[in-house]
């Protein structure tokens, strides 16, 4: 395609979709692996990869593979039924974690929901009508559905929505004892990211959730962590909490759960499992059989081809390139931190401007919470494509 049609589609693009993203100048047509191209046939190393989605890397031949076949077999039918697949993800989620119980949804939100729900509900049967709040984190994020920007602790998303569900509280993450303070005979449940994604890589200190579980414990309430971001390998185990030497009681996921294919996840020891019943929450399209069979390709390959073990060794990698950045320009960037593969570079400057220069060098980047370049490539990554990464952000930074 020529470039005259690339900016003919984003003119087209901009009539007919909505503006919640503020996209960049780019439409992208390919990938494969940590790269993507666009229509001009221009290749870009992908360090976004969908935002912490396509952990495998772009079209991974086995999930594209598993997706085909399940094509020809069957599409969708209703959870009216008992579904192969389906049962096969539930039960390797439930052997590779916590949990016993397994609901499936479509997305993060939709996931967070069902955990409010399920916690409330949870709570509901055996403590009756009054404890049904819910304590989240300042700088949490947790979804756009009304429910999960209430819980969702910045302002920024909610104005213009208001009023929200009632029933959320919101404390400041990382600090044990203004959770144990906002706790009252009305709470059910805490909720938390085990390292807050879209708040910008904040990794709290490391007995914080060893904390959060005894006093979850102290007061019997339920523990739920959004592991939306966090989960399927990002951070160097399958879960974020494998850790912290602890679990939850609710744990939910979805973003790299089906490589891109639509999918969340509720995860929930058995005892709160039981507290959904026929009718209480249902959801037409969760865990369908196309859905199904990517996510459980996605958590075969994933433990088959020790990509975590890569994970973790490039992740390392990465911090250790992303601290000679820092040291290479103090000016620039205040601070590095990650695990796994989640790892941030804040900056003392605007990103905003930086992650189109990389875009423009070939390099897709991710910018939250205005100055803070976030790195959630696919887990697949390799040290030579660290290095490429890392030296057109020195070229970027030089020119600043
Ligand atoms: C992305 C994200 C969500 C929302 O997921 P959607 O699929 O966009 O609804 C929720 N929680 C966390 C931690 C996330 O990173």
């Amino acid at each position: 395609m020529m470039e005259k049609n690339m900016n003919e589609l984003m003119v087209r693009g901009e009539k007919v979709i909505m503006g919640t993203y503020k996209r960049f100048p780019v439409v992208l047509v390919k990938g494969s692996g940590c790269r993507v191209w666009d229509s001009n046939g221009k290749e870009y190393l992908d360090m976004v990869a969908g935002i912490a989605v396509c952990s495998l890397g772009h079209c991974h031949p086995k999930v594209t593979e598993a997706i085909k076949r399940q094509l020809d077999i069957l599409i969708h039918v209703s959870n009216l039924y008992y579904i192969e697949p389906q049962i096969r993800l539930g039960e390797i989620l439930t052997k590779n974690s916590f949990a016993d119980k397994v609901f499936f949804c479509n997305s993060g939100a939709e996931a967070n929901e069902a955990a409010i729900k399920l916690a409330r509900r949870y709570s509901f049967n055996k403590y009756g009508e009054n404890r049904y709040e819910i304590i989240t984190m300042l700088n949490s994020f947790h979804g756009r559905t009304l429910a999960t920007l209430a819980a969702t602790g910045q302002k920024k998303f909610r104005e213009g929505f208001e009023p929200l569900p009632p029933g959320f509280s919101q404390v400041p993450y990382d600090d044990l004892s203004a959770l144990e303070k906002a706790i009252t005979n009305r709470t059910c449940a805490v909720m938390l990211e085990p390292i807050q994604g879209e708040g910008g890589v904040i990794i709290p200190h490391e007995d914080y959730l060893k904390g959060v579980r005894k006093i979850c414990d102290k007061y019997n309430i339920l523990l739920i962590f959004d592991e939306v971001q966090t989960g399927m390998g990002r951070t160097g185990t399958l879960w974020a909490y494998e850790q912290s030497g602890i679990e939850p009681d609710i744990l939910t996921v979805a973003k790299a759960l089906g490589s891109g294919f639509p999918i969340g996840a509720l995860l929930a020891k058995e005892e709160v499992a039981e507290a959904f019943s026929p009718g209480s929450h249902a959801s037409t399209f969760g865990g369908n059989p196309l859905a199904a069979s990517a996510a459980l390709a996605t958590l075969e390959i994933l433990m088959e081809e020790k990509i975590i073990d890569n994970c973790k060794e490039q992740g390392a990698y990465l911090l250790e390139k992303l601290r000679e950045l820092k040291s290479r320009f103090p000016s620039l960037i205040k601070d590095v931190r990650g695990k796994g593969l989640i790892a941030a570079l804040e900056l003392t400057v605007d990103g905003d401007d930086i992650v189109h220069h990389c875009l423009e060098k070939g390099l897709l980047i991710n910018c939250t919470n205005t100055n803070i370049l976030r790195f959630i490539p696919p887990l697949v990554i390799t040290k030579r494509e660290i290095e490429d990464a890392c030296s057109i952000l020195v070229e970027v930074l030089t020119e600043k």
